[in-house]
């Protein structure tokens, strides 16, 4: 596409970033013309859907109970909504910038309510191990350039992220790795047969629910430690000489790295299956160089955890009612504050937990008053009190987005768009609490959630 000459009246978007999944690929070239992207080079199938059917721009920016409403209007509503609130809960920051998260955050300070995102629906668990245990990582780059064994755990990448497998991982060229794959060993551990699976060296089938046994056999091997064959198989699935195997190809390796997905989240014993694998990465750099990656699943939920870290100390499950931030996930994860009835009011930014969290927490949501500001058109955005439409991150709008492996990227918006980002509308909702807030003195009641 670069050499191919351009149609009249069209023009070239160099290094776009594709914000589809956590991979937030850098490298994207797009052609554009009347303000629609006609063609995409470098991206992967899911990519390339994403940048040429972005959003239609036909709804109203702003809706109030389901009405078309100014802008202003729906500053005002959400504001006189969320400042009189006496526990509100700020929820998502998935799909968004890391400048809308940084006021998300405020927002939820500001009003002594709960600040939860979509980590506490998705990797908390591989947050809560690399608070118990520490990780030994690496970027994406390291691994391509150095890893000669990946072993992939509980993550069909090459359908959920396709360019993982392809530009970050199994595939490129790397600077110690000049031959590519055929330079490199790849395994996969995982329940099932997927595609991922076809395109390994060696696969190894675990029982559902198995994967704390399967490491733990590994971390015994580690240590030397025999272990029976037919406790082996009935615990892990495999036979022990197939861990026995690929503890060998583990030591061997000069540069290993341990890639995992949202199996070991879903498995039974979620945290402790991550500490698991943290550690007997931590225990094979006795052997070799080993380093363990995971996979997040969509949009910039890594930025999530960073700015929510940075501005609070906490990565998620923050609650803000005595004026400082408490973490505790369990008690301030938003499905737990609905379950318990406390929010009377939500502010969701970039997500849908109607489409996430389940019967229960979902039915919770639905009785609250709610804003909504996001780009997409889901079924939170559409039972919103006030909802804002904004232009979508990467496409339309800029800012800064962090890679699963925690790099930032700039964005570079390719079109131009009708709609306010979302910074730009909780930035205006920022200001309109404050002012509320000082005008009748109506400082949150801290400690006292609503009941
Ligand atoms: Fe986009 Fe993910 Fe595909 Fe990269 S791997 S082009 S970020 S969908």
């Amino acid at each position: 596409m670069r050499s191919a000459p351009l149609p009249p009246g069209a023009r070239r978007v160099e290094d776009a970033t594709c914000t589809y999944c956590t991979c937030m690929c850098d490298d994207i070239a797009l052609v554009v013309e009347n303000n629609r992207i006609t063609d995409v080079e470098n991206a992967c199938g899911l990519g390339r859907a994403w940048f040429v059917q972005p959003r239609p721009e036909t709804a109203p920016a702003c809706t109030i109970e389901g009405r078309e409403a100014t802008l202003e209007a729906g500053i005002e509503r959400a504001a006189q909504l969320l400042a009189a609130a006496r526990y509100p809960l700020v929820y998502g920051l998935t799909e968004t910038t890391s400048e809308a998260q940084r006021v998300a955050a405020a927002i939820a300070d500001w009003l002594g309510g709960t600040l939860d995102t979509g980590t506490s629906v998705g990797h908390a668990p591989s947050v809560l191990a690399i608070q118990s245990v520490g990780k030994v990582t690496c970027t994406l780059g390291e691994i391509r350039n150095r890893s000669d064994l990946i072993v992939f755990w509980g993550s069909n990448c090459i359908e959920t992220h396709p360019r993982v497998y392809t530009k970050y991982t199994a595939m490129p060229e790397g600077m110690f790795v000049p031959r590519g794959r055929a330079g490199r060993t790849c395994v996969l551990v995982d329940v099932k047969r997927t595609k991922t699976a076809e395109a390994m060296d060696h696969f190894i089938q675990i029982k559902p629910d198995a994967d704390f046994e399967a490491i733990w056999t590994l971390r015994a091997l580690a240590k030397g430690i025999s272990l029976d064959p037919a406790d082996v198989l009935a615990q892990t699935g495999a036979p022990l000489a197939v861990w026995g195997e690929l503890m060998e190809r583990m030591k061997q390796a000069k540069f290993g790295a341990i890639v995992f997905g949202m199996g070991l989240m879903r498995s039974r014993g979620e945290h402790a299956n991550c500490e698991a694998i943290f550690q007997l990465s931590r225990e094979l750099n006795g052997f070799t160089r080993f380093v363990t990656r995971s996979i997040r699943a969509r949009g910039n939920v890594t930025g999530g955890d960073k700015l929510v870290g940075w501005r609070t100390g906490y990565p998620y499950a923050i609650d803000f009612a005595r004026g400082y931030p408490r973490y505790n996930p369990g008690e301030y994860t938003s499905r737990d504050v609905l379950a318990r009835g406390e929010a009377d009011a939500a502010l969701v930014v970039a997500a849908d937990p109607l489409g996430t969290f389940g019967e229960a927490a979902g039915r919770q949501l639905r009785a609250l008053p709610y804003v909504c500001v996001g780009f997409q058109d889901n079924a939170t955005a559409r039972g919103a009190l006030v909802n804002f439409a904004t232009a979508t991150y990467g496409i339309h709008a800029a800012g800064t987005v962090y890679r699963m492996d925690d790099v930032p990227i700039r964005l570079r918006p390719a079109l131009a768009s009708r709609y306010p980002s979302e910074f730009e509308v909780l930035t205006r909702l920022e200001e309109r609490i404050r002012q509320l807030q000082a005008a009748a003195s109506i400082l949150p009641a801290r400690g006292t959630p609503a009941s």
